[in-house]
């Protein structure tokens, strides 16, 4: 796949591995020159009344999730899905008020992706909850539009809560020594992967809570083992009731390229191989058990269900927008 490095590097600070400095440079210019939609959208599952809060958008180019994969192949996929070489990728921050506990799965960007992202505070005001009232933190992974969120300019945004993230996830990042062997970005890209890891969960060292997967770790909270992305990448089931919705988080990215092509590689995925694998397996069981999914990385507000084709791959079937919720 011929990608530029200029391409490859600009497609890596927009695809959340962005050079910090940058992205405050940018963060910093409010710009309101178009009105903006709402960038809430309520639900319920059984007794739980959940909130998917748009952090914004990214804009990588789409070569990105088809590592190794011909141009002409990926074209086709693009013009079917009405897309161009530049995406509008959704970052959809998923907030779940169980009655017991005000529950956010991961935060957004932050400071770190520009612009087009961060705005995961600015769309929480909007409805009647204050980051003061977030008792719990999940984090999925740790690479930047999932763990950016965790402090502003004046420190933690939500200074109240726990945060929760898999053993295994943990104990990667957090090694003297970090390595990913298997990744398919430049070497720039991965330093800067590993950096941002570091440095955010450095943050919130004294007050993390490591889970097991496939455990309650919090009442209607269990992590499913989805390794590949990242070494402890994990997805979450959330139960309230016989309500089940599963929370993919990077399992899959892009509701086109990846869902009708599991096999096709995102370069940089930690394990490459074994991220196909995992998306492919957790991808049927969702189809299988016609279990409501929620994606972060889908078309806002990231919500709906899976169909298998008979060619392979998966259909995304978005849930109607419900005027209440
Ligand atoms: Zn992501």
């Amino acid at each position: 796949m011929p990608i530029s490095r200029r391409t490859f590097l600009t497609g890596a600070i927009a695809a959340s591995f962005a050079l910090p400095t940058a992205g405050r440079l940018l963060a910093q210019t409010p710009q309101r020159m178009m009105p903006r939609n709402a960038g809430i959208y309520r639900f319920k599952l059984g007794n739980f009344n959940l909130i998917s809060i748009s952090d914004g958008i990214l804009n990588p180019p789409a070569a990105l999730f088809a590592g190794d994969v011909a141009p002409e192949k990926l074209k086709e996929v693009l013009q079917q899905g009405f897309q161009g070489e530049t995406l509008a990728v959704d970052c959809n921050v998923l907030l779940v008020d169980t009655g017991e506990n005000k529950v956010l799965i991961d935060t957004g960007s932050g400071l770190l992706n520009g612009a087009t992202a961060g705005k995961l505070l600015e769309n929480l005001q909007q409805v009647q909850i204050k980051p003061i009232d977030i008792t719990a933190v999940i984090l999925t992974h740790a690479h930047g539009d999932h763990v950016g969120g965790l402090n502003g300019k004046s420190g933690f945004n939500f200074p109240n809560a726990r945060y929760f993230i898999g053993k295994q996830e943990w104990n990667f990042w957090t090694q003297p020594s970090v390595d990913l062997p298997n990744f398919g970005g430049p070497a720039e890209m991965k330093q800067q992967a590993i950096k941002i890891a570091k440095t955010q969960l450095g943050l919130i060292r004294d007050r993390v809570t490591q889970f097991d997967v496939n455990q309650e770790f919090l009442p209607g909270f269990t992590a499913i083992p989805a390794y590949g992305h990242t070494p402890g990448h994990v997805a979450i089931r959330i139960a309230s009731g016989n309500a089940v919705m599963v929370h993919t988080a990077d399992t899959v990215h892009i509701h086109t390229i990846n869902l009708w092509n599991p096999s096709w590689k995102p370069i940089f995925d930690a394990d490459r191989d074994l991220a196909a694998t995992t998306r492919q397996a957790v991808l049927e069981k969702i189809a299988s058990d016609r279990t409501l999914m929620f994606a972060y990385h889908f078309p806002y507000p990231g919500l709906g269900h899976l169909r298998s084709r008979d060619r392979g791959g998966f259909d995304w079937q978005p849930v109607n927008w419900q005027f209440e919720s």
